[in-house]
């Protein structure tokens, strides 16, 4: 079995997920201690459920799985979005826009750029490492300065190929 610390998984591959999500978790915590900010308990609780798996998922889904907490009661979806745009900002997470839906980031860090492989058959979405595209290259090439840069494509993984 491939294993190596800190290098995420590609969601296509098969892996310990239970090991890549609290790795990324702990990735997070470490990113908030370093930059003096505090990942507040509902903060985290979003993180972790967007980190259950690597298909991405809708505000409303998010709130129905913290109202399920039968600690939590009725959390209203302002504070779900709230607590989404902060984990966006901080780069912890990313929006599908094609899905109108969420995603843990598996190198957390960067906010406005980022890469996805998004599966039209099991739904999962694989984030590339690779920081620039030629897209972006050929934008700087010109002097453009980009601010943000989210590309989204779509098609079928290896798995779902096979299945088909
Ligand atoms: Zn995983
Ligand atoms: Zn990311
Ligand atoms: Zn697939």
């Amino acid at each position: 079995m491939p294993s190596s610390k800190t290098k995420h998984c590609l969601a296509f591959e098969h892996h310990d997920h239970r090991r890549c999500q609290s790795q990324l978790l702990s990735a997070a915590r470490e990113l908030c201690h370093s930059r003096n900010i505090r990942l507040t308990e509902r903060r985290e609780q979003v993180l972790q459920i967007l980190l259950q798996s690597h298909q991405p998922m809708g505000a409303y889904e998010i709130l129905g799985q913290l109202n399920r907490n039968p600690e939590a009661s009725n959390i209203a979806p302002p504070i779900v979005y709230r607590a989404l745009e902060f984990l966006l900002e901080l780069g912890l997470v990313h929006r599908i826009e094609c899905k109108n839906a969420f995603i843990g980031c598996v190198h957390p860090g960067h906010a406005s750029t980022a890469q996805f492989l998004i599966c039209k058959g099991c739904e999962k979405v694989a984030e590339l490492d690779n920081p620039t595209t030629s897209l972006q290259q050929e934008a700087s090439q010109v002097g453009f300065m980009i601010d943000h840069s989210v590309v989204e494509i779509t098609g079928l993984c290896a798995e779902c190929q096979a299945n088909d």
